[in-house]
C-alpha cells in the first residue's frame, strides 16, 4: 500500500492533519511526518534529514507519496530525494497537490490499494471540489487532458482492471440517502472504497442537479456532489460485476453507511466486543456476564449515567459577535480535546469521541446556535445549549433506539461545549437521590470521585477493561463493579431493577426474587466479614509462621488518604498524582502541589508515603502538553519520558516533593523507567532542585529515599544494575503485565492474557525480587489486591504489598491467615504451571474458606 509523508514547516500544522486523514482512510495507510526543526521540533522549518528519515520509515516497497506545505518544504523533500538510496527514490513522488485536499485524496486513493501514480493523480485532482463550489476555477492548474499529463477523466476507468466497458450493459439504480451527514467525509470515502472493490466502472450523480455524473471511485469527485440526507443519488455501473457492484453500494447507502451505526458513533455505543468473561458458569436465571472489576453484591434499580449543566447566565455579556466568537473558540477547544482523547482513549470510546468532534461542525447546528445569539440575543452558553437540546429532542422523538443514542451525543457534546464556555464550570455528576446501580458505557475516571458509595451501590460498564483507571478508581471507591458486559445492557432503563455481583462478574435484568435474595444474603455475610477484618485492620500482617508483610495503600485522590489510614494502611506505597494535573487547563502550582501532599501525608505520620511522579501520557493526556500522534500510545511519549522532555513541570513537581519532605516522611518514585539513563538525568534534576532550594533557604529533608517503578520488562532485567542507584522498587504489575504480555490493558478482549499471574510474569517478578538484593521490592499493581494472586506473590518472596483503601483490612486478614512454607511450595508450583488459569486454581486450593470466590 502506498504510504504518505507530509512535509510542512510548521509541527502542530502537519500532526493535526493526522486525524483528519484517519477520518476518512484507514489506518492501514502509513503516514510519517517531517516538520519543524530544532530539537523538539518546534522551530518553523523543514529538514532533509528529517524526511529522508520520514520516507524510509513509511516505505513498504509500494511507494510513497510527499506533500509538502510550501516552498522551501519542496527545496528540502528534493535534497532529501537525492540522500535516498535508487530504489526507493524510484518509487517515492514529490506532488504540487494541495497541502490538505491532496493528502486526504491520495490517502483514500491509497487505502484502496492504487499504485503510486494512480494515487498521486487523484491528490493531484483534489481541488477540483472547492473551485467547482468557489468558481473561481481560471487561476486553477490547467486539468484539460493533456496539458496536465497526469489529468483524471471525470469519470475513471474500471477500478481494478483500467477497462472502461463502454460496450458493457449498464445497470442502474436509485438510493436515498438517509444517514445523518449525507456523503460527508466519511461517508463519501465508504462510498468511494466499496465502488473500487468491483472491475465495473461506477458513477454517481446526484439526482436534485444536473450536472454530469462522477466517478464513484474518486473522492474529490464524489464529495462535489454535495449529497445530504435526503438527497437521491443514482448509481449506474458497468462491467462484469455491475450488478454486483450496485447491489454492495446501495446496501451501504440504505444501512446508512457503517461509519454511522451506533456500534462507532452511538453516545450510547455498543462496545466493539462481546463480554469475554466465561459464560459456561452463567448462572440459568438471566444473568448477563461480565468481567469482575470490584467484589460485591448489590441490588437496585439502575441509573444511566448523565452530567447536569450548572445554571446558565440569560443576557449577554459582550456583543452578540463576541458571543458568537467565543462559541467559535470553544467549539475549536472541544473538538481538538475530544480528537485528542479519541486518539489516546480505550479503542471502545475512539468511535463515539470522533462522531462527537464531527457533530461539532454540523452546519445544522451551528446555524440554530448562531440564530439565536443573533437574533435572540442569546448568551453563547445557553444559546449552544437551546440548539444542541432541540437538536436532541428532534432525534430522541423518532423514537427507535438509534436516534436515542443520536440524543445522547448531541446533549453530551453540547454539554461539554457548555462547560468550556463556562471555563471554570466543573462537570457536575447528576443521579437520582436514591441507592442506584450506574449503568455507563464508558466511565470517564474524572466522574468516579464525585460518586457516594452509599448511594451508588454498584457500577455496570458495557466496555471498559479491569485493569483501566476507572477501574482502578472504583476499587478505591469500593463499588461493586461489573464491566463488558456488551449490548445486554446498553437500553436498559432508569429505574430497572438491577442485581450484580462484582465477584463473579455477573449481572441481572429484572432478577428473579430468587437472586435478589442470594446477593443480599451474600452483602450481608460480607458486611459481616468486612466488620471483622476492618477491626484488626492496624494489626500487622503477620502469617502464621511469623513473616511480617507490610500493607501499604494506593491513593489516587488526597481524599482517600484519611480513610486508607484508618482502614490499616502502613504508609502510602503508591501516590497517584495524575489527580493535581489532569481536569485543569494549566499545571498545578508548586503551592498546590504542597498542599495535596501534605494533605495526604498528614494522616500516616511516621509512615512513609510514596509519591510517584506523573505518569502522563499513553491512557492519561494532559490537556496543555501537546502529545505527539502515536500509533502505540502506550508505547510511546510515558512517565518518565514525558517529565524529562518538560523539565520545567518535573522541577516544579521536584520541588513541591522536597518541601513536603520537610515535614513528612516522603519517597520519591519514578514511573515507566526503561533506562538506568533516566534515573541519572532525575537525580541530577534533583540535584539542581536542591541547590536552588537552598539558595532561598528553603528547608527539605537532606536524603528523600528515590526508586523506581518496575513496569517496563527493560527495568525488571536490569534491577541488578539499577539496583546501586535507587533506594527501592514497585513493580507495577498493571503495566509490566501489559508489557510482558503483549495486551493492551485497556482492550476488553484481551482481559486473560491481562493477568499477573501468567507464570512469566511471575518469573520476572521473582527475578526482580532476588536482583533487588537489600533494595525493597513492593507491588502496586492490581495484583497486590487480588486474593488468588496474594499467595503466590508472597510466596514469591514480595515483602510489601500496597493496595487500594477498600483491599486495605482483607488483604491483611488474609495474610494472617497464611503460613509462608505453603506460599513457598506453591510459588514454586506457579512458576511451571501452563498458564494464569492453571495458576488461579492452584492459589485457590491455598486459599482458607473465608478468601475463596464462590462461583454465583
Ligand atoms: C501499574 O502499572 O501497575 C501501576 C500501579 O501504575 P498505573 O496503574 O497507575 O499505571
Ligand atoms: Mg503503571
Amino acid at each position: 500500500m502506498v504510504s504518505l509523508v507530509l512535509v510542512s514547516h510548521s509541527r502542530p500544522l502537519a500532526e493535526a492533519l493526522v486525524p483528519l486523514i484517519r477520518e476518512m482512510a484507514t489506518d492501514e495507510v502509513a503516514i510519517a511526518i517531517a516538520a519543524g526543526t530544532g530539537e523538539n521540533r518546534d522551530a518553523f522549518g523543514t529538514d532533509a534529514t528529517d524526511i529522508m528519515q520520514a520516507i524510509a520509515s513509511v516505505d513498504t516497497g509500494d511507494g510513497v507519496l510527499v506533500l509538502g506545505d510550501m516552498g522551501s518544504a519542496l527545496l528540502s523533500t528534493d535534497m532529501a530525494l537525492e540522500l535516498l538510496p535508487d530504489d526507493l527514490r524510484s518509487r517515492t513522488r514529490l506532488i504540487s497537490a494541495p497541502f490538505v485536499e491532496g493528502a486526504l485524496a491520495a490517502a483514500i486513493q491509497a487505502s484502496m490499494g492504487n499504485a503510486v501514480d494512480d494515487v498521486a493523480r487523484e491528490a493531484r485532482q483534489a481541488l477540483a471540489q472547492k473551485q467547482q463550489h468557489v468558481g473561481d476555477s481560471d487561476d486553477a492548474p490547467d486539468t484539460e487532458e493533456g496539458s496536465a499529463p497526469d489529468a483524471s477523466p471525470a469519470v475513471s476507468e474500471g477500478a481494478a482492471t483500467g477497462d472502461s466497458y463502454d460496450d458493457a450493459p449498464e445497470h442502474t439504480t436509485e438510493v436515498e440517502l438517509t444517514n445523518l451527514h449525507g456523503l460527508h467525509a466519511r461517508p463519501a470515502a465508504q462510498l468511494v472504497r466499496t465502488a473500487s472493490q468491483f472491475s465495473a466502472v461506477v458513477t454517481v450523480k446526484r439526482l436534485e442537479d444536473n450536472r454530469a455524473p462522477v466517478s464513484a471511485t474518486s473522492i474529490s469527485s464524489v464529495s462535489t456532489l454535495g449529497a445530504r440526507r435526503g438527497n437521491r443519488l443514482q448509481i449506474t455501473a458497468r462491467g462484469p460485476d455491475a450488478e454486483e457492484a450496485l447491489q454492495a453500494l446501495s446496501d451501504l447507502i440504505t444501512h446508512g453507511f457503517d461509519d454511522d451505526t451506533p456500534a462507532t458513533e452511538s453516545g450510547g455505543a455498543t462496545p466493539q466486543h462481546e463480554a469475554p468473561a466465561d459464560r459456561s458458569t452463567l448462572p440459568d436465571d438471566g444473568a448477563v456476564a461480565g468481567l469482575p472489576v470490584h467484589a460485591g453484591t448489590a441490588v437496585a434499580p439502575a441509573a444511566r449515567l448523565h452530567t447536569a449543566l450548572p445554571d446558565l447566565p440569560t443576557t449577554q455579556n459582550g456583543s452578540p459577535e463576541a458571543e458568537w466568537a467565543a462559541l467559535q473558540n470553544a467549539l475549536k477547544l472541544v473538538q481538538r480535546d475530544l480528537r485528542m482523547q479519541a486518539r489516546r482513549g480505550a479503542r471502545n470510546v475512539q468511535g463515539i469521541l470522533e462522531a462527537q468532534a464531527l457533530l461539532l461542525e454540523d452546519d445544522a447546528l451551528l446555524s440554530a446556535a448562531r440564530t439565536r445569539i443573533t437574533e435572540s440575543d442569546e448568551p453563547a452558553p445557553l444559546a449552544w445549549a437551546r440548539a444542541t437540546e432541540a437538536l436532541a429532542e428532534e432525534y430522541a422523538s423518532l423514537g427507535d433506539a438509534y436516534m436515542q443514542a443520536r440524543a445522547n451525543d448531541v446533549r453530551d457534546v453540547g454539554r461539554r461545549v457548555v462547560l468550556e464556555l463556562l471555563d471554570d464550570a466543573a462537570d457536575v455528576v447528576s443521579l437520582p437521590d436514591r441507592p442506584l446501580i450506574l449503568v455507563a458505557d464508558d466511565l470517564p475516571p474524572s466522574v468516579v470521585p464525585h460518586l457516594d458509595p452509599e448511594q451508588v451501590r454498584g457500577v455496570v460498564c458495557t466496555g471498559g477493561n479491569p485493569t483501566g483507571h476507572n477501574a482502578i478508581l472504583l476499587r478505591g471507591r469500593g463499588i461493586p463493579s461489573v464491566f463488558g458486559v456488551g449490548a445486554a445492557l446498553q437500553h436498559v432503563d432508569n429505574n430497572t431493577l438491577l442485581g450484580l455481583d462484582g465477584g463473579t462478574g455477573h449481572v441481572w435484568v429484572d432478577p428473579p426474587p430468587k437472586r435478589v435474595e442470594q446477593l443480599e444474603s451474600k452483602r450481608r455475610q460480607a458486611d459481616e466479614r468486612t466488620a471483622v477484618y476492618l477491626a484488626e485492620a492496624h494489626d500487622p500482617a503477620t502469617t502464621t509462621d511469623g513473616t511480617v508483610v507490610t500493607v501499604s495503600a494506593n491513593i489516587s485522590h488526597p481524599s482517600e488518604a484519611e480513610t486508607a489510614a484508618e482502614r490499616g494502611a502502613e504508609g502510602v506505597g503508591l501516590l497517584r498524582t495524575e489527580f493535581l494535573f489532569g481536569d485543569t487547563p494549566e499545571p498545578p502550582s508548586e503551592e498546590e502541589q504542597l498542599e495535596a501532599l501534605k494533605t495526604v501525608a498528614a494522616p500516616f505520620k511516621k509512615a512513609p508515603v510514596t509519591v510517584r511522579a506523573l505518569d502522563a501520557g499513553g491512557d492519561k493526556p494532559l490537556p496543555y502538553l501537546s502529545f505527539p500522534d502515536e500509533a502505540n500510545p502506550f508505547l510511546g511519549m510515558r512517565g518518565i519520558r514525558v517529565l524529562l522532555r518538560h523539565p520545567e513541570l518535573f522541577r516544579t513537581q521536584l520541588r513541591a516533593v522536597l518541601r513536603a519532605s520537610a515535614s513528612h516522611n516522603v519517597r520519591l518514585m519514578l514511573p515507566m523507567v526503561a533506562t538506568l539513563s533516566e534515573i541519572r538525568k532525575t537525580r541530577s534534576l534533583l540535584q539542581s532542585v536542591r541547590a536552588a532550594l537552598n539558595h532561598v533557604g528553603t528547608l527539605y529533608a537532606a536524603n528523600i529515599p528515590v526508586g523506581i517503578m518496575v513496569e517496563t520488562p527493560a527495568s525488571a532485567v536490569a534491577v541488578a544494575q539499577l539496583a546501586s542507584h535507587v533506594d527501592f522498587f514497585s513493580i507495577g504489575t498493571n503495566d509490566l503485565v501489559q508489557y510482558v504480555m503483549a495486551a493492551d490493558r485497556e482492550h476488553a478482549d484481551l482481559a486473560a492474557l491481562s493477568d499477573a499471574l501468567h507464570p512469566p510474569v511471575l518469573q520476572l517478578i521473582r527475578q526482580v525480587v532476588e536482583a533487588a538484593g537489600d533494595r525493597p521490592v513492593s507491588i502496586c499493581g492490581e495484583a497486590a489486591a487480588d486474593p488468588e494472586a496474594i499467595p503466590v506473590l508472597v510466596g514469591l518472596g514480595i515483602r510489601n504489598l500496597s493496595v487500594n483503601a477498600e483491599a486495605l483490612p482483607a488483604t491483611k486478614a488474609l495474610i494472617r491467615a497464611l503460613s509462608l512454607s505453603d506460599l513457598t511450595a506453591l510459588a514454586k508450583r506457579a512458576l511451571v504451571q501452563d498458564d494464569a488459569p492453571e495458576v488461579r486454581a492452584l492459589a485457590r486450593e491455598a486459599l482458607p474458606a473465608a478468601f475463596a470466590p464462590d462461583e454465583q
